[in-house]
């Protein structure tokens, strides 16, 4: 039964450009073609218009633009900051903390660094997923020299206390990074005000081209170069420019980054109301994650005796886009580490669904995911062995 409604509700996976972005694009892949690097008129151009995109990053947390270095996207600026600084600091020591609910572009690239001979500490989480900070500064050693943790959940949508990390860091002269890619323009952040060193974002997720992100590397912190070949980035890393790409993020950044302070309250608004009425309407289901600390546009919801992979695809034949966990544990069978992470049993974990809401979701798109879900999650129940065991469980009880 497949309709032509579409009613987008993966914003944690990605965002659609900005019309305004993709214009300003254009002209960077038609006649501004020129590589930054060369020395004539339209190259001139192309270099100017990434050091304009580069002040607007910094402008939005706060740093100077030379501390702002552009990759490829989340991921590497991930892979950057940690191997990056691990091996600069390696006499130093070896050892690394991070907390357990990190995504897989951090966890992953620890895991490799763990293959290398490097020591880790993941620091636990509680049940509503925000980190312990007492945990940190127990785990913290005289060999520790990074401490990773996420600004933002993206699968649970927690926001975890970076600031009091960052004080906790400095104190010990430990280098801080954080993964903001889910938090940049969404909520405010302020890399002096945190005490960040190294700050992690991606253009996709703030309505930016896909494919561009920027690493944050405070002055001064040691860190090695990651690409190694020409000039580019003051010789951190190399290879010609996105330049399109840099153009199109400090776009995205700006606009995202004005829209804020209307668009938080308005998520909030369409969020909340959303989990109530999940919880009002459809029994055995609970809010993952804190219900205030979380980002504007995340729910993330567990609805027992149902498979979550299966409503994903029920929901996507009344044409609502939505995720299990994260898009990145889909089409494995393994449940997402970030829900056992605070706690829940496998079976729950696989029951779970995510909503992530963005500028274009409307009163009349949450309303009609209302209207849909206990129904599609009736059809699955009733499916379900387990379900109706519960029932003649409670029947006998009665
Ligand atoms: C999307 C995401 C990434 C990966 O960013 P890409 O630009 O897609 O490589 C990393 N961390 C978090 C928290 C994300 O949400």
């Amino acid at each position: 039964m497949n309709t032509d409604k579409m009613v987008y509700m993966d914003h944690a996976a990605t965002t659609p450009a900005r019309t305004e972005v993709i214009e300003a694009m254009v002209p960077y892949l038609k006649e501004r073609y020129g590589n930054p690097s060369s020395l004539y008129a339209i190259a001139s151009e192309a270099k100017q218009a990434m050091e304009n995109a580069r002040a607007e990053v910094a402008h939005v947390i706060n740093s100077s633009a030379g501390e702002i270095y552009f990759t490829s996207g989340g991921t590497e600026s991930d892979n950057w900051a940690i191997i990056g600084s691990a091996y600069a600091n390696r006499k130093k020591g070896t050892h690394l903390i991070t907390s357990g609910i990190e995504h897989h572009a951090v966890t992953h690239t620890f895991h490799y660094l763990h293959d290398k001979g490097f020591k880790l500490t993941y620091i636990p989480v509680d049940n509503e997923g925000i980190i312990k900070l007492d945990a940190i500064e127990d785990a913290i050693t005289p060999e520790t020299t990074l401490v990773s943790v996420m600004a933002a959940n993206n699968e649970i949508g927690t926001i975890q206390p970076v600031k009091e990390i960052g004080a906790i860091c400095r104190e010990k002269e430990i280098i801080f990074h954080t993964d903001a890619v889910q938090a940049v323009t969404h909520i405010p952040l302020d890399v002096e005000d945190m005490n960040v060193d190294l700050l992690s974002l991606s253009a996709h997720k703030f309505y930016g081209p896909k494919g561009i992100g920027a690493l944050y590397i405070r002055k001064k912190t040691r860190i090695d170069s990651f690409h190694h070949g020409g000039g580019q980035e003051t010789r951190k890393r190399a290879g010609t420019e996105n330049v399109a790409g840099i153009v199109g993020m400090g776009k995205a950044i700006t606009i995202s980054h004005e829209k804020m302070p209307l668009e938080i309250p308005k998520e909030i608004k369409l969020r909340d109301y959303l989990i109530r009425e999940i919880k009002q309407n459809i029994s055995h289901t609970r809010l993952n994650g804190h219900p205030q600390k979380r980002l504007p546009g995340n729910v993330n919801m567990s609805i027992d005796f149902i498979e979550g992979e299966s409503l994903v695809l029920l929901l996507d034949h009344k044409g609502i886009a939505a995720s299990t966990g994260s898009a990145c544990s889909s089409g494995t069978l393994e449940p997402s580490h970030v829900l056992l992470a605070i706690g829940l049993p496998h079976e729950t974990a696989h029951g779970s669904v995510r909503f992530t809401l963005g500028e274009e979701t409307t009163m009349d798109d949450i309303r009609y995911v209302v209207e849909v879900l206990p129904g599609l999650v009736e059809r699955l129940r009733i499916m379900s062995p387990v379900y109706s065991d519960f029932c003649k469980r409670s029947e006998k009880n009665v």
